[in-house]
Order: structure tokens, then C-alpha cells, then sequence
């Protein structure tokens, strides 16, 4: 896996490149047991779905993760965004309701 990064990484950035590379730690998600080296994905044509995944239902359930990011899937700050956002809803909807106060900013 390494050696397939660097000889991609030294064909995009020149010959000299793979020398000044060395692995530091590598993940064994292909090895894990129940996930087998899985990733979320959208069908082709599907990706506008992610949108209906993401909102809320009756305004007192709220969904996050990086499923629920239309431009940020599959990603951390994806994930963390879509979370940020399903917990202003909440806080907006329990204000609306009188039970706490409104988000500021
Ligand atoms: C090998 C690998 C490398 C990656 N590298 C990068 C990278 O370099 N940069 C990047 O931005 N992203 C990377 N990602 C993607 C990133 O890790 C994910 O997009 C992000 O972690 C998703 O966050 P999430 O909160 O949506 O879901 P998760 O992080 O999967 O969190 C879901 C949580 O829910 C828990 N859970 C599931 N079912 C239940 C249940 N029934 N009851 C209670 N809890 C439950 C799980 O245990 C888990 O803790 C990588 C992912 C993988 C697999």
C-alpha cells in the first residue's frame, strides 16, 4: 500500500519526491470484522438524498454524521458540521417551544 502511495505521489511531483516519503501508520479497516473495509456512499444520481437523510422529522428529531453532509460527506469535519448544525435545529425548535433559549450567533 506504501509503496503503490509513493510511486503514485513520485509519477504527480517528480522523481526526487519518494525519498523525502515514509510511512508513519497505516489503518487495518479492511481487517475489521463487522464494517469489512466499508465506506457510506450515495448511489449515482442519488447524492440530493443525503438532503432527506438530513432533515429533521416533526421538528424533534435531528439527525448528524457525515451521511447528512451534502458537500462534506464521507468526511470528519463532515460529520462534525452536520453535528453543529442538528444541534442549533434542536436548540432552535426546543426555543420555539419556550423550553430553552435560542442559539446566538
Ligand atoms: C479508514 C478510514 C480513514 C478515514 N480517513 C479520513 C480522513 O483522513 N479524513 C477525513 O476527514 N475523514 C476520514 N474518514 C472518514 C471519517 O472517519 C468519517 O466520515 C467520520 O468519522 C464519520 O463520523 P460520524 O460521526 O458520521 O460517524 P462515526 O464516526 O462512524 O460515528 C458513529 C458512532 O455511532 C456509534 N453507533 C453506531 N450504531 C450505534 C447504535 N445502535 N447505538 C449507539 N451507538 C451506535 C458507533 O459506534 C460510532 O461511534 C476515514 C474513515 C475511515 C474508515
Amino acid at each position: 500500500m506504501a509503496a503503490f502511495a509513493v510511486e503514485e505521489l513520485t509519477a504527480l511531483f517528480g522523481s526526487g519526491f519518494g525519498a523525502r516519503l515514509r510511512p508513519l501508520a497505516a489503518s487495518a479497516w479492511g481487517a475489521e470484522r463487522l464494517a469489512c473495509g466499508s465506506y457510506s456512499h450515495a448511489l449515482p444520481g442519488h447524492a440530493a438524498a443525503r438532503t432527506i437523510l438530513a432533515a429533521p422529522v416533526d421538528d424533534r428529531l435531528f439527525f448528524a454524521g457525515e451521511a447528512c453532509s451534502a458537500e462534506d460527506f464521507s468526511t470528519a469535519h463532515g460529520a462534525f458540521e452536520a453535528g453543529v448544525r442538528a444541534a442549533e435545529q434542536a436548540l432552535s425548535c426546543a426555543a420555539v417551544r419556550g423550553r430553552c433559549r435560542a442559539p446566538s450567533g
